[in-house]
């Protein structure tokens, strides 16, 4: 083989090295692209003349914190949530059934014509640690009434139809309507009777300003300790209100409680 030829032959060679090693690097080259097009969180190491691909370590899981407990509210008395007009099979056993699972005790102001048609109802009631009240046998206008009507025809009968089934006889009374005149007033407590009216009035009764946002927003605005709220057996609006009237009264720190424990 002539010096010439040898020499040829070697350089042909070294082109091909030269030429399989440039078009491995490219190969890898492009294998790194892909790869980082397909998972752009690889970092890419060098290390000298190796290019490798290393996965990063898994970053160490965040450990969030405890969130510490929401403080409890200041205490600010207590608050007694009392229901007129029942018991009826309709929205008094929805009301029993959220101050059941709210463990609220709460005050009952029945009407005795009622009580004597659903003595089961009003069974449940006194079952269930709910104070009963006297709130008339007719719902009668007590300023139409002399005060022996008053005692005779609405007080007495409701509170023995409350002795029978609960085993008391309530001496606290709320007029209907509110409406009691002052010599009423003057001989009822001369009876012992207790007269309890309210102190916020969640106008639950007037369906021209009892959506349960209304309802919630006099809670919130009139809220006070001591508070007697009224609400009654006879809407749908107080049950919708109920878990959030409770709920609120709660986080602004009232223990709510039947009106003899005020
Ligand atoms: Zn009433």
């Amino acid at each position: 083989m002539g010096r010439k030829l040898k020499t040829g032959l070697l350089a042909a060679l070294a082109l091909i090295m030269f030429i399989t090693a440039a078009g491995s690097a490219y190969a890898d080259q492009l294998y790194l692209n892909e790869l980082l097009e397909a998972a752009p969180h690889l970092q890419v190491l060098k290390e000298g003349p190796v290019m490798r691909v290393v996965k990063p370590k898994d970053p160490e899981p965040i450990v969030e914190p405890e969130p510490a407990p929401a403080p409890a509210p200041t205490p600010r008395g207590k608050v007694a949530l009392t229901f007129d007009d029942g018991p009826d099979l309709v929205n008094t056993p929805k009301i029993l059934d959220i101050l059941r699972d709210e463990e609220v005790t709460a005050t009952f102001f029945v009407i005795g014509e009622k009580a004597e048609r659903y003595p089961e109802m009003l069974a449940r009631i006194h079952r269930e640690g709910h104070l009963i009240a006297n709130h008339s046998q007719t719902h009668a206008d007590f300023a139409e009434l002399t005060n022996e009507e008053i005692l005779a025809m609405e007080l007495e009968p409701t509170s023995q139809t409350v002795q029978k089934v609960a085993g008391y006889y309530s001496m606290i009374m709320r007029p209907p309507y509110g409406s009691l005149r002052q010599d009423s007033v003057t001989y009822l407590r001369e009876q012992g009777w207790q007269i309890v009216r309210w102190s916020l009035d969640t106008f639950d009764w007037d369906n021209s300003r009892n959506s349960p946002e209304e309802i919630i927003e006099r809670i919130k605005t009139q809220h006070h300790n001591k508070a007697i709220v009224l609400m009654h057996c006879n809407g749908p609006t107080t049950i919708q209100a109920l878990p959030d009237v409770i709920s609120i009264l709660r986080s602004l720190g009232y223990e709510l409680v039947a009106v003899d424990q005020l």
